[in-house]
């Protein structure tokens, strides 16, 4: 990861610079002189990664899509079930567990695709 102060490409610090001496090339501080002309490569790498981004999120947006079309089976069970078992006001409790275990899918999921 790029952290303010070192160069992401030789990873050489303010105090400790490169041999042939180099400075910051950007405000951030996570790029030297001596490593400027790679960035380019690393904008090229940057841009694999947001296509492998792209397609980890297209995934997520399927999974995404299967669970509301099972969620939307449920609703169409939903009346039936209403009809023959009556309206019961407790009934709101257990749709909330299950949209806390959704949640905590997607953000299993979230980070899975964070951590790449
Ligand atoms: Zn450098
Ligand atoms: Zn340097």
């Amino acid at each position: 990861m790029k952290r303010k102060g070192i160069c992401f490409v030789c990873a050489c610090t303010q105090e400790d610079g490169c041999p042939e001496g180099c400075s910051w090339a950007n405000l951030k501080q996570t790029l030297c002189t001596s490593c400027e002309p790679l960035s380019a490569i690393e904008r090229m790498q940057k841009r694999d990664r947001a296509l492998d981004d792209l397609a980890n999120r297209l995934d997520l947006l399927d999974s995404l899509r299967e669970k509301l079309l099972v969620r939307r089976q449920v609703a169409a069970d939903e009346p039936a079930r209403v009809r023959t078992g009556g309206r019961k006001r407790g009934k709101k409790k257990p749709m909330t567990l299950d949209k806390v275990k959704e949640l905590a899918e997607l953000f299993t999921n979230a980070a899975r695709i964070a951590r790449g």
